[in-house]
């Protein structure tokens, strides 16, 4: 196993909070999810996590029924919250010192982000959950992850998906489908590669950090990834297929 990494960034998607459900969220994938987390701070890995809203409300959706886009993406990043508040009630319930932080100020429910105070709350092996996005509209919660594990300097990026990486052609289509063991940001660019959003990608590129996709569906696979396994395709400098 390689070395375990100090500081990381978890991106958990909406999706990945609702299970096998249409919509909402499923409270024993959130409990299965904090689980593991709380397995990987005893560890003492700083974890931050942020979180999305697919799976209750997507801005892109909301202005393709008509809606005023940067309305929709607003009510896309309060969404984030509801989740950021469920994942924390999980964890604290485990045992788990965390905070929410917010990206749009609702004080009764969370702090507002300060970065200076998130790094200390790490320090401190507190969870750090990051709910409002990055307080913009127009944007997505993958670039917030780049720009939080920036802010922060963690050292690599977890993105939690349904696929166990990425491959070279659909291996629903292709049998003989290859994944990536490692890939460069610039080929993931270049090919539209579903990763991330673009912009996601261009901000790890420049800020040099690496993101590790991984399958979150698989128990036990947050902490292997977290503890510094490669079970996924690490987005980075170099590309060699397995
Ligand atoms: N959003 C935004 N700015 C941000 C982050 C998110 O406007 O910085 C809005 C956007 O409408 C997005 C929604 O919040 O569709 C939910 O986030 P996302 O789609 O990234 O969630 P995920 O796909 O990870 O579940």
């Amino acid at each position: 196993m390689d070395k375990p990494y100090k500081r990381v960034l978890l991106k958990l998607s909406g999706e990945a909070l609702m299970g096998d459900m249409d919509y909402g969220i499923d409270p024993n994938v959130v409990e299965t999810i904090a689980a593991e987390i709380a397995e990987v701070i005893k560890e003492e890995i700083e974890i931050a996590v942020v979180v999305g809203a697919g799976n209750i409300f997507r801005g892109i959706k909301g202005s393709a029924a008509g809606m005023d886009r940067a309305t929709a993406d607003y009510i896309g990043m309060i969404a984030t919250v509801m989740n950021a508040m469920t994942l924390q009630d999980s964890l604290e319930r485990m045992g788990v010192p965390t905070r929410v932080q917010t990206a749009i100020a609702m004080q009764e429910v969370a702090e507002p982000y300060i970065r200076r105070r998130a790094i200390r709350h790490l320090e401190k092996n507190r969870v750090v959950i990051f709910g409002a996005g990055s307080g913009n509209p127009f944007f997505t919660t993958d670039t917030t992850a780049a720009l939080r594990a920036a802010e922060i300097n963690a050292e690599v990026v977890f993105k939690a998906t349904k696929v166990d990486g990425v491959y070279d052609s659909d291996p629903k289509i292709n049998p003989n489908a290859k994944r990536f063991r490692t890939l460069t940001y610039g080929y993931v660019l270049q090919n539209d590669l579903k990763v991330m959003d673009s912009t996601a990608i261009a901000l790890c590129k420049d800020n040099n950090i690496p993101i590790m996709v991984f399958d979150l569906s698989v128990p036990g696979n947050i902490k292997r990834a977290l503890m510094g396994e490669s079970i996924g395709t690490i987005v980075g400098e170099s590309c060699d297929v397995s």
